[in-house]
Protein backbone atom coordinates (compact mmCIF):
# COMPACT_ATOMS: atom_id res chain seq x y z
CA UNK A 1 0.00 0.00 0.00
CA UNK A 2 2.80 2.73 0.77
CA UNK A 3 3.11 3.25 -2.74
CA UNK A 4 -0.15 4.64 -2.96
CA UNK A 5 0.19 6.74 0.26
CA UNK A 6 3.26 8.40 -1.33
CA UNK A 7 1.63 9.45 -5.01
CA UNK A 8 -1.72 10.40 -3.12
CA UNK A 9 0.60 12.55 -0.16
CA UNK A 10 3.02 13.76 -2.77
CA UNK A 11 -0.64 15.10 -4.82
CA UNK A 12 -1.77 16.54 -1.49
CA UNK A 13 1.02 18.57 -0.10
CA UNK A 14 2.71 20.59 -3.59
CA UNK A 15 5.91 22.24 -3.49
CA UNK A 16 5.79 25.90 -2.23
CA UNK A 17 8.45 28.62 -1.70
CA UNK A 18 9.30 27.15 1.83
CA UNK A 19 9.09 23.26 0.38
CA UNK A 20 11.61 22.84 -2.36
CA UNK A 21 11.74 19.20 -2.38
CA UNK A 22 8.65 17.54 -0.98
CA UNK A 23 7.01 13.67 -0.21
CA UNK A 24 8.72 11.60 -3.07
CA UNK A 25 12.59 12.01 -2.63
CA UNK A 26 14.71 10.90 0.22
CA UNK A 27 14.84 13.46 2.00
CA UNK A 28 12.37 17.14 2.15
CA UNK A 29 14.31 20.26 1.47
CA UNK A 30 12.77 23.51 3.47
CA UNK A 31 14.03 26.87 2.52
CA UNK A 32 14.19 28.60 5.85
CA UNK A 33 16.28 31.42 4.82
CA UNK A 34 14.13 34.12 6.37
CA UNK A 35 13.89 32.13 9.27
CA UNK A 36 17.56 30.89 10.60
CA UNK A 37 16.45 29.68 14.36
CA UNK A 38 14.20 26.46 13.78
CA UNK A 39 12.65 24.94 16.85
CA UNK A 40 11.97 21.41 16.46
CA UNK A 41 9.75 19.10 18.64
CA UNK A 42 8.12 15.83 17.91
CA UNK A 43 5.93 13.70 19.91
CA UNK A 44 4.67 10.37 19.30
CA UNK A 45 1.04 8.96 19.70
CA UNK A 46 0.36 5.18 20.63
CA UNK A 47 -3.20 3.65 20.09
CA UNK A 48 -3.89 1.87 23.75
CA UNK A 49 -1.95 5.00 25.83
CA UNK A 50 -2.93 7.98 23.38
CA UNK A 51 -6.40 7.18 22.29
CA UNK A 52 -8.45 4.19 21.07
CA UNK A 53 -8.85 4.19 17.59
CA UNK A 54 -12.04 1.78 17.56
CA UNK A 55 -13.56 4.18 19.16
CA UNK A 56 -12.10 7.54 18.13
CA UNK A 57 -11.71 7.07 14.97
CA UNK A 58 -8.18 7.72 12.39
CA UNK A 59 -9.39 11.41 11.66
CA UNK A 60 -9.67 12.64 16.05
CA UNK A 61 -6.13 10.47 16.09
CA UNK A 62 -4.96 12.29 13.09
CA UNK A 63 -5.38 16.32 14.22
CA UNK A 64 -4.35 15.33 17.77
CA UNK A 65 -0.98 14.00 16.45
CA UNK A 66 -0.54 17.30 14.95
CA UNK A 67 -2.27 19.23 17.29
CA UNK A 68 0.21 18.46 20.24
CA UNK A 69 3.53 19.45 18.22
CA UNK A 70 1.57 22.68 17.63
CA UNK A 71 0.99 23.33 21.40
CA UNK A 72 4.89 22.40 21.88
CA UNK A 73 5.87 24.96 19.36
CA UNK A 74 3.39 27.62 20.79
CA UNK A 75 5.06 27.07 24.04
CA UNK A 76 8.07 28.13 22.86
CA UNK A 77 6.19 31.05 21.01
CA UNK A 78 7.02 29.60 17.53
CA UNK A 79 5.58 29.88 14.36
CA UNK A 80 4.85 26.45 12.80
CA UNK A 81 6.06 25.92 9.54
CA UNK A 82 6.12 22.86 8.35
CA UNK A 83 5.31 18.64 10.24
CA UNK A 84 6.57 15.23 8.91
CA UNK A 85 4.31 12.26 9.63
CA UNK A 86 5.47 9.05 10.73
CA UNK A 87 3.27 5.87 10.82
CA UNK A 88 2.98 2.46 11.90
CA UNK A 89 -0.06 1.27 10.38
CA UNK A 90 -1.81 -1.48 11.53
CA UNK A 91 -2.28 -4.69 9.02
CA UNK A 92 -6.19 -3.56 9.18
CA UNK A 93 -5.81 -0.33 8.15
CA UNK A 94 -6.64 0.29 4.91
CA UNK A 95 -6.20 3.54 2.54
CA UNK A 96 -8.73 5.40 3.57
CA UNK A 97 -8.17 4.68 6.99
CA UNK A 98 -4.67 6.13 6.11
CA UNK A 99 -6.39 9.05 3.98
CA UNK A 100 -8.63 10.13 7.04
CA UNK A 101 -6.00 10.13 9.49
CA UNK A 102 -3.63 12.50 6.81
CA UNK A 103 -7.01 14.77 6.29
CA UNK A 104 -7.89 15.69 9.85
CA UNK A 105 -4.02 16.91 9.98
CA UNK A 106 -4.49 18.60 6.67
CA UNK A 107 -7.33 20.61 7.94
CA UNK A 108 -5.20 21.73 10.96
CA UNK A 109 -2.18 22.50 8.37
CA UNK A 110 -3.92 24.33 6.48
CA UNK A 111 -5.16 26.52 9.25
CA UNK A 112 -1.65 26.79 10.73
CA UNK A 113 -0.38 27.58 7.34
CA UNK A 114 2.23 24.67 7.62
CA UNK A 115 3.30 22.32 4.92
CA UNK A 116 3.49 18.72 5.43
CA UNK A 117 6.86 17.82 3.86
CA UNK A 118 7.59 14.36 4.26
CA UNK A 119 7.69 11.54 6.87
CA UNK A 120 7.74 7.45 7.03
CA UNK A 121 4.85 4.58 6.69
CA UNK A 122 5.27 1.49 7.74
CA UNK A 123 2.54 -1.86 8.61
CA UNK A 124 2.86 -4.39 11.37
CA UNK A 125 1.10 -6.97 13.43
CA UNK A 126 0.71 -4.65 16.17
CA UNK A 127 -1.62 -1.20 17.03
CA UNK A 128 -1.24 2.24 15.18
CA UNK A 129 1.46 4.65 16.42
CA UNK A 130 1.88 8.18 14.56
CA UNK A 131 4.65 10.22 15.16
CA UNK A 132 5.08 13.74 14.22
CA UNK A 133 7.70 16.57 13.95
CA UNK A 134 6.89 19.62 13.80
CA UNK A 135 9.31 22.42 12.71
CA UNK A 136 8.65 26.23 13.52
CA UNK A 137 11.16 29.49 13.63
CA UNK A 138 11.78 31.95 16.23
CA UNK A 139 9.81 35.23 15.90
CA UNK A 140 11.81 38.31 15.96
CA UNK A 141 10.62 38.36 19.57
CA UNK A 142 12.85 35.30 20.47
CA UNK A 143 11.79 32.19 22.13
CA UNK A 144 10.29 31.45 25.30
CA UNK A 145 12.04 29.10 27.33
CA UNK A 146 10.82 27.29 30.65
CA UNK A 147 13.88 28.82 32.64
CA UNK A 148 12.62 32.15 32.40
CA UNK A 149 10.31 32.91 35.22
CA UNK A 150 11.52 35.74 37.84
CA UNK A 151 10.49 35.91 41.67
CA UNK A 152 7.21 38.25 41.70
CA UNK A 153 6.17 37.27 37.97
CA UNK A 154 2.38 36.69 37.78
CA UNK A 155 0.86 33.22 37.01
CA UNK A 156 -1.34 33.95 33.93
CA UNK A 157 -2.98 30.76 32.51
CA UNK A 158 -4.95 30.43 28.69
CA UNK A 159 -8.50 28.77 29.18
CA UNK A 160 -9.70 26.40 31.79
CA UNK A 161 -8.15 23.22 32.71
CA UNK A 162 -9.59 19.46 33.75
CA UNK A 163 -11.55 16.90 32.24
CA UNK A 164 -9.91 16.85 29.16
CA UNK A 165 -10.31 13.42 28.84
CA UNK A 166 -14.01 13.94 28.27
CA UNK A 167 -12.93 15.56 24.73
CA UNK A 168 -10.85 18.23 25.21
CA UNK A 169 -7.82 16.26 24.58
CA UNK A 170 -9.15 15.59 21.23
CA UNK A 171 -10.28 19.06 20.17
CA UNK A 172 -7.95 21.55 21.61
CA UNK A 173 -6.86 24.67 19.92
CA UNK A 174 -3.41 25.01 19.93
CA UNK A 175 -2.83 28.28 21.35
CA UNK A 176 0.03 29.54 18.23
CA UNK A 177 -1.73 32.59 17.62
CA UNK A 178 -2.03 33.44 21.27
CA UNK A 179 1.15 33.23 22.66
CA UNK A 180 2.63 35.30 19.38
CA UNK A 181 0.08 38.17 19.97
CA UNK A 182 0.96 38.18 23.40
CA UNK A 183 4.79 37.69 22.69
CA UNK A 184 4.19 40.94 20.06
CA UNK A 185 2.46 43.15 22.61
CA UNK A 186 3.63 42.16 26.28
CA UNK A 187 6.94 41.44 28.07
CA UNK A 188 6.90 37.26 29.00
CA UNK A 189 9.38 35.75 30.83
CA UNK A 190 8.55 31.89 30.36
CA UNK A 191 6.19 29.72 29.08
CA UNK A 192 4.65 25.86 28.73
CA UNK A 193 1.88 24.07 27.36
CA UNK A 194 -0.08 21.81 29.77
CA UNK A 195 0.84 18.59 28.44
CA UNK A 196 0.36 16.62 31.96
CA UNK A 197 -1.27 18.89 34.72
CA UNK A 198 -1.48 22.37 35.57
CA UNK A 199 -0.04 21.63 38.82
CA UNK A 200 3.11 18.70 37.71
CA UNK A 201 3.84 21.69 34.67
CA UNK A 202 3.73 24.89 36.90
CA UNK A 203 6.08 22.83 39.39
CA UNK A 204 8.53 21.89 36.03
CA UNK A 205 8.41 25.52 34.81
CA UNK A 206 9.14 26.75 38.55
CA UNK A 207 12.38 24.18 38.49
CA UNK A 208 13.79 25.31 35.44
CA UNK A 209 13.77 28.57 36.36
CA UNK A 210 14.85 27.92 39.92
CA UNK A 211 11.85 29.47 42.00
CA UNK A 212 9.07 28.59 43.70
CA UNK A 213 5.21 29.41 42.76
CA UNK A 214 2.25 30.25 44.53
CA UNK A 215 -0.89 29.33 43.32
CA UNK A 216 -4.39 30.74 44.58
CA UNK A 217 -6.85 27.96 44.39
CA UNK A 218 -9.67 30.35 44.30
CA UNK A 219 -8.44 31.57 41.27
CA UNK A 220 -7.71 28.26 39.00
CA UNK A 221 -10.15 28.63 35.88
CA UNK A 222 -11.84 25.24 36.39
CA UNK A 223 -13.31 23.55 32.94
CA UNK A 224 -17.09 22.39 32.82
CA UNK A 225 -15.57 18.88 32.07
CA UNK A 226 -13.67 18.97 35.21
CA UNK A 227 -17.02 19.14 37.34
CA UNK A 228 -18.71 16.18 35.33
CA UNK A 229 -15.90 14.27 35.56
CA UNK A 230 -15.89 14.87 39.54
CA UNK A 231 -19.39 14.18 39.54
CA UNK A 232 -18.74 10.76 37.86
CA UNK A 233 -16.00 9.87 40.21
CA UNK A 234 -15.80 11.89 43.43
CA UNK A 235 -12.65 13.67 43.27
CA UNK A 236 -13.26 17.29 43.17
CA UNK A 237 -13.66 19.51 40.01
CA UNK A 238 -10.47 21.61 41.58
CA UNK A 239 -8.44 18.23 42.05
CA UNK A 240 -8.96 17.61 38.44
CA UNK A 241 -8.05 20.98 37.08
CA UNK A 242 -4.66 20.95 39.11
CA UNK A 243 -3.85 17.48 37.72
CA UNK A 244 -5.25 16.09 35.09
CA UNK A 245 -3.22 16.18 31.50
CA UNK A 246 -3.67 17.01 28.29
CA UNK A 247 -5.51 20.64 28.64
CA UNK A 248 -3.08 22.22 26.17
CA UNK A 249 -3.20 25.43 27.77
CA UNK A 250 -0.23 27.85 28.38
CA UNK A 251 1.25 28.59 31.61
CA UNK A 252 2.83 32.03 31.35
CA UNK A 253 5.80 34.09 33.45
CA UNK A 254 4.68 37.83 33.00
CA UNK A 255 6.17 40.53 35.05
CA UNK A 256 3.88 42.42 36.96
CA UNK A 257 3.28 45.13 35.00
CA UNK A 258 2.65 43.56 31.74
CA UNK A 259 0.52 41.19 33.46
CA UNK A 260 -1.64 44.05 34.52
CA UNK A 261 -2.47 45.31 31.83
CA UNK A 262 -2.86 41.73 29.98
CA UNK A 263 -5.49 40.64 32.35
CA UNK A 264 -7.17 44.27 32.06
CA UNK A 265 -7.26 44.20 27.90
CA UNK A 266 -7.65 40.50 27.68
CA UNK A 267 -6.44 40.52 24.36
CA UNK A 268 -7.65 36.99 22.71
CA UNK A 269 -10.19 35.29 22.38
CA UNK A 270 -9.46 32.72 24.97
CA UNK A 271 -10.10 34.48 28.71
CA UNK A 272 -6.28 34.73 30.49
CA UNK A 273 -6.19 34.04 33.83
CA UNK A 274 -3.65 34.65 37.05
CA UNK A 275 -3.64 32.31 39.50
CA UNK A 276 -0.52 33.13 41.60
CA UNK A 277 2.65 34.92 41.85
CA UNK A 278 6.38 33.10 41.40
CA UNK A 279 8.14 33.74 44.28
CA UNK A 280 11.93 32.81 45.34
CA UNK A 281 12.51 29.35 46.81
CA UNK A 282 11.51 26.25 45.29
CA UNK A 283 8.21 24.10 45.05
CA UNK A 284 4.40 24.79 44.91
CA UNK A 285 2.51 26.47 47.51
CA UNK A 286 -1.48 26.79 47.75
CA UNK A 287 -3.74 29.11 49.55
CA UNK A 288 -7.28 30.33 49.20
CA UNK A 289 -7.16 34.17 49.09
CA UNK A 290 -6.13 35.48 52.22
CA UNK A 291 -5.65 31.76 54.40
CA UNK A 292 -3.30 30.34 55.04
CA UNK A 293 -0.04 28.98 52.95
CA UNK A 294 0.52 25.48 52.45
CA UNK A 295 2.48 22.95 50.22
CA UNK A 296 0.96 22.00 47.32
CA UNK A 297 2.17 18.62 45.80
CA UNK A 298 2.34 18.45 42.39
CA UNK A 299 0.18 15.80 40.76
CA UNK A 300 -0.61 14.58 36.66
CA UNK A 301 0.40 12.48 34.35
CA UNK A 302 3.56 10.81 34.37
CA UNK A 303 5.06 9.07 31.40
CA UNK A 304 6.28 6.11 31.19
CA UNK A 305 4.93 4.86 34.92
CA UNK A 306 1.87 4.23 36.30
CA UNK A 307 1.55 7.76 38.07
MG1 LIG B 1 5.19 20.84 26.01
Amino acid sequence: MEPLIVSWLRDRYPLSDRLCVGIGDDAAILDLTDAPRAVITTDMLMDGIDFEVDRCGPHRVGRKALAVNLSDLAAMAARPVSALVSLALPRSADLDFVKSLYLAMDRLAEEFGITISGGDTNCWDQPLVVSVTAIGHVTACGPLLRSGARPGDVIVVTGEFGGSILGHHFDFQPRVAEVLQLHREFELHAGLDVSDGLSLDLARLAEASGCGAEIDLDLVPIAPAARTLGNQDGESALQHALSDGEDFELILAVPPDSARRMLREQPLGVPLTRIGTFVTGSGLTQHRGAGPRTPLIPRGYLHGSDG
